[in-house]
């Protein structure tokens, strides 16, 4: 068979893809033929002319093949981006979302107004951070990296949980491939160990939110995620409230959770706070596209924005 051009092959994926319902073909289709020729999508834009040889060809066959059946291209290329970092991911974990960029800077933020207001000495404790449901890793290594451009890694231990061992398999990978697992400590739990201690200043989670109605309306390639990343239960809730009910044992006294939510649920989790936590306080804070993403919980006596506020 005779060699087939970069744009020749683009354009028969876009096609199959396209048929297949994959809501951005030719994307996918770039994405996976610079995976296949181990070059970034630049570079399949900027060569179309390139003749690609029949063991590429394959392999690029093979892997279209798989995004026809909805399989998403973060796992068939076995990594994303998110956050600057390029993560590992596979069927073990959730596939870091666009969205939960927004609560790694809260708590970035929140990390480094902390150390920049008290400063941990080498001998004093390390600042303790949660990240509950850490799935591939994602929160807990992109907070890291910032922190270490930023010289405060080195204050700072990340404890990352998650009620799947092979999830933290994969996270461990992940700390080990950016050169972090000296700042982290993967616990299986469901939520958090029974007994925290020392707590948390900072803990953050982007548990499942989805309304298990939703879930199977929503794309098909959730169907390749562990269910047990994105189901919520009836209103999508049922988890992040039970981490709501750990809270007064898992935060210190000044202690801020960073909780991602749906774009539907701020007012229930506001409610939520003022029914579970009385005397604490919740604020909720949009996305780029102004709708509500960030839960800001903790304690009225930590300070903070104004009590139930939906900003
Ligand atoms: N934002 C994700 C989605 O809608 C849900 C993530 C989650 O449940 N934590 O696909």
């Amino acid at each position: 068979m005779a060699d087939e051009t970069v744009s020749a092959l683009v354009r028969d994926a876009t096609a199959r893809l396209t048929a297949s319902g994959a809501c951005s073909p030719r994307l996918d289709a770039e994405l996976l033929l610079a995976h296949v020729l181990r070059i970034d999508r630049t570079g399949v834009i900027a060569h179309p002319d390139v003749p690609v040889g029949p063991g590429q060809k394959a392999q690029y066959e093979a892997a279209v093949t798989r995004r026809e059946a909805g399989e998403p291209v973060a796992y068939i290329r076995g990594f994303r981006e998110f956050h600057g970092l390029a993560l590992a991911t596979d069927a073990r974990a959730l596939i870091p979302r666009p969205e939960t960029e927004l609560l790694v800077d809260a708590a970035i933020d929140e990390v480094s107004a902390r150390l920049t207001a008290a400063p941990r000495s080498p001998s004093a404790p390390a600042l303790r951070v949660a990240d509950v449901g850490t799935g591939s890793g994602a929160i807990a290594l992109a907070l890291l990296a910032a922190l270490r451009a930023r010289r405060m890694a080195e204050q700072v231990m990340v404890v990352a949980t998650d009620a799947s061992a092979a999830a933290l398999d994969l996270a461990r990978e992940n700390a080990v491939g950016h050169g972090l697992a000296d700042r982290t400590v993967f616990v299986e739990a469901d939520l958090l160990p029974p007994v925290v201690d020392p707590p948390y200043e900072v803990l953050c989670a982007n548990l499942p939110y989805v309304a298990t109605a939703q879930i199977d309306g929503l794309a098909r390639e959730l169907a390749f995620e562990p269910r047990g990343a994105l189901d919520g239960g009836p209103d999508g809730l049922d988890v992040v409230r039970r981490l709501l009910d750990r809270l007064p044992g898992a935060l210190a006294a000044d202690g801020v959770a960073l909780l991602e939510i749906g774009a539907d649920q701020g007012e229930t989790v506001v409610e939520a706070v003022a029914n579970r936590l009385p005397g604490w306080h919740c604020s909720v804070q949009p996305d780029l596209a102004g709708l509500p993403r960030v839960a800001r919980v903790a304690r009225a006596a930590a300070g903070g924005s104004t009590q139930g506020a939906v900003e």
